[in-house]
Order: C-alpha cells, then structure tokens, then sequence
C-alpha cells in the first residue's frame, strides 16, 4: 500500500516537474534598448514570441519617428513645416495624429498647442542653442500658433505659410500606443515600455499581479511613490526634463505656455496622466503642466476617463481620486504632502 502510494507521488512530482519546466519555457522574457525620438527606450516583453514583438515594437516606433520627427527633412511633419503652398498629403498616422492634436487643444483651451513651433524654435530647444529670444521676436511668432487655422481633411493638410507644428509632447504616445498593439496582435498579454520615461503596459507582471510604476521625484533620487497599473500609460511632463538657465539666472523649461509665447513658469514640477491610451496620457501630461494644479483638478472634474498627479514646488502633491487607493507614498518621501481631488469637492 505505502509502496502504492510512494509511486503515486513521485509519478506527481514528475509531472508537476514537466509542468514547471514547461512553464518557465513559455515564460520567456525579452527585453531591447533603443534611441529613438531623441531619447532612449526599453521594451519588455514576456512569453511566447516575445523576440519577435520586442524586434517589431522597435521597428514601429523607428518608423513613427521618420513620420513625425521636427527635424528630418523626409518626415511628414518636416514636409509640412517647409510647405512652400499647401495642402499637403500626409500618411494616415499622422493626419490621425495631428487631429487628435487639434481636439486635445479645443479641449484644452489651448494649453496643450500642437503649433508653438515657431516659438519654441526661437528658444533653440530642438537645435540646443538656447537663448532668450527678444519681445520683438515673439510677438511677431505668435499669430503663427494659432491651431483653429489648421485644417485636416483625409490626409490632406492646409495651414498659413510661416505655420509650423511639433508633435514632440504626443509623439512617443503615440508610438507606445502602436507599439502596443502589435505586440498584442503577436499574442503578447505581458509587457512594460519605458519611452523615454513614458511608461506604458501590456496587461499586468507575468504573475498576474498589477505593475508597480514609479513616480519619479522631483527632490531627490529615489521614486516619490508608485502607482498600480494594468493595461495602462503612466506618463509625467517634468519641467527638471529639459530646461537651460538664461544669462538673467532664471530657469527656462521646455514645455511653453501658448499665450505669452514663454517657458511655463507656474508652481507645477511635474504632471502624470493615468489613462488607457498613451497619446492620451502624453497629450494630458503636457496640458495639465501648463494648465497649473487648480485648472487641472477643475478640467479633471469635467473629463472623465482619465486621472492625474500634479507635483508643485513647496513639496505638496495633488492626487485624483481615482488614484487613491493606487497610489503608494515613498516612506522615504513623509514631507510630501498629499491632497485628493474629489470630482464633488
Ligand atoms: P517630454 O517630451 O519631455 O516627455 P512633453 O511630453 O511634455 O515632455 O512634451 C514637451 C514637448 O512638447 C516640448 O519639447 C515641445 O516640443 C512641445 N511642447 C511644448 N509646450 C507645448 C504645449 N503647450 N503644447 C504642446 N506641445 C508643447
Ligand atoms: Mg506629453
């Protein structure tokens, strides 16, 4: 009988052990390092074909960044940029890409402003030689960054002559975004994309388990806290990013406030978008950076489909209620301080 039983059990144990093996075979990881869109990515993927979807996420984003690039004279945005008459036929992507530009700025009140080129080229953030244009200079730029003259129809595109776009804040959303969905179309269930800090995912950790994302800290080195997420972008505008001191010691960001043609110059030092799509996120990101923390707890409160975590300078941190049980505070961060927005307070 004992001897029955003995050979049942290790009959089990054999087969958990093929079970095992098995599963840690399917269970392959994949990862690749890559500059694009001036900057550099990491894509992670888990299971079955996950060399594959890694190698086809970084050729989709290669791709997106020859359409969409300011400064290669073969992209679509460059060929709009230097249009001596238009329209001008664009591919499909960025058409789609730039309407959702348009709407994000209707929506936004023009905080988020997919033509501020011909200002912030004046600042030399693109070429890196800064300087601080003169009044003179802006004000003769800023008529061209009017988006409601900017007119979409298929894939054909009309503008003013001098008008100039940029999709560098949605850019690596975007390309996140369509990253994502052909891994998924290759059967992936399990990813993590850091596009140059944007964090986007394909369901949750190979344990099933939500990913944990970091928060990056405005004050110091280690992650302000992190926030749970499944199937989800997790995307900050940070005004520590890019910025270069002027010869009158002030701090000049990269992120532009569309009415007066400056860098942002509010309390915020960081924005996050918590939301499905990544061009949402990157998009939503940049808005409520410039839109300041009380704007964007009011636009928040009138847009759903979205949350939000807003950083100001005197260490205190807005939080949207959905993220209130999804977000977890560095212990090592105590002096930060936390408010909730409510959407009925
Ligand atoms: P990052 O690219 O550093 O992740 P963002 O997503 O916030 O940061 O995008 C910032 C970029 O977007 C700038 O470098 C500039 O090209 C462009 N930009 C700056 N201000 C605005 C704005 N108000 N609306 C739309 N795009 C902007
Ligand atoms: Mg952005």
């Amino acid at each position: 009988m004992t001897h029955i039983i003995l050979k049942r059990h290790c009959f089990s144990i054999f087969f958990c052990a093929i079970a095992a093996l098995s599963i840690i075979s399917c269970a392959r990881t994949e990862s690749q390092y890559f500059e694009s869109m001036n900057t550099f990515m990491k894509v992670q993927c888990y299971g079955k074909h996950s060399a594959e979807a890694v190698s086809a996420a970084q050729k989709r984003i290669t791709e997106l960044e020859t359409l969409l690039s300011v400064t290669k004279p073969e992209s679509d945005i460059y060929r709009l940029n230097n249009a001596p008459s238009y329209p001008v036929s664009v591919s499909e992507e960025t058409a789609h890409l730039i309407s959702f530009s348009l709407d994000i700025a209707e929506k936004t009140g023009g905080a988020f402003n997919p033509c501020l080129y011909p200002v912030t080229s004046l600042w030399g953030f693109t070429q890196k030689n800064f300087r601080v244009p003169s009044a003179q200079e802006i004000a003769s730029a800023l008529p061209l960054t009017d988006f409601r003259r900017v007119k979409v129809s298929g894939t054909s595109l009309s503008a003013e002559k001098g008008m100039m776009l940029d999709m560098g804040a949605v850019g690596k959303g975007f390309a996140g975004d369509e990253a994502i969905k052909i891994m998924r179309k290759q059967g992936i269930r399990s990813a993590l994309l850091d596009l140059g800090g944007n964090i986007q995912t394909i369901g949750g950790k190979p344990d099933g388990s939500p990913w944990s994302i970091g928060i990056k800290n405005p004050f110091g080195a280690e992650p302000l806290g992190t926030v749970s997420a499944r199937d989800e972008a997790v995307i900050t505008s940070g005004g520590y990013e890019r910025y270069f001191t002027g010869d009158d010691g002030r701090r000049y960001i990269h992120i532009f406030d569309g009415r007066t043609g400056f860098p942002v110059a509010n309390e915020v030092v960081s924005a996050t978008a918590v939301a499905g799509s990544g061009v949402l996120c990157d998009a939503l990101s940049t808005s409520l950076f410039v839109m300041g923390a009380e704007k964007a707890a009011g636009f928040w409160r009138e847009n759903p489909g979205f949350e939000f975590i807003i950083v100001i300078a005197d260490k205190k941190l807005f939080l949207s209620g959905g993220l209130e049980a999804r977000f977890t505070l560095n212990p090592d961060c105590a002096d930060i301080e936390i408010s909730i927005v409510r959407r009925n307070g």
